[in-house]
């Protein structure tokens, strides 16, 4: 009896065969297509790094307390120990806060942003901060109009 998948003209994987790239990479853009439908203005993906020349210029500051802790590693700092200050106060190792700021451009604890070298991902918020005033704007002429 010949076999239904010989017959198909299909058959199993040799060894050493590997599976269908293309196939496996027209899936994954659909996948990405459905994401895009969905898109809901957020940046689709962690943000860039941030500006080398801003983390170069974050204050260090030294430790005078022992009841704080980095938010990344969670150790408690000792007295007399180094820190970075982000411009949202919160203090961590450099260590730990540098090697942060490589991959994206936020604080890890309350996600304050700071600028980033990325021209696209720059243009992308100046665009939503216009959406955002426009929509203000809206609303205190809407206020002016029926109040
Ligand atoms: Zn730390
Ligand atoms: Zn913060």
């Amino acid at each position: 009896m010949t076999d239904y998948f010989q017959e198909m003209g299909w058959r199993e994987l040799q060894d050493g065969e590997q599976p269908d790239h293309f196939l496996h990479l027209a899936r994954l853009l659909m996948d990405y297509n459905i994401y895009d439908d969905n898109f809901t203005g957020e940046w689709p993906r962690l943000p860039p790094p941030a500006s080398k020349e801003i983390v170069n210029k974050l204050p260090d500051i030294s430790i005078d307390t022992t009841d704080k802790n980095c938010p990344i590693c969670l150790k408690t700092f000792e007295i007399g120990e180094k820190a970075k200050k982000m411009p949202c106060e919160h203090i961590f190792h450099p260590v730990c806060i540098l090697t942060w700021l490589e991959k994206t451009n936020s604080c890890p604890f309350c996600r304050h942003e700071l600028p980033t070298d990325d021209e696209t991902y720059e243009a992308f918020k100046k665009e939503k901060k216009r959406a955002v005033q426009r929509k203000e704007d809206l609303e205190v002429l809407h206020n002016s109009m029926f109040s």
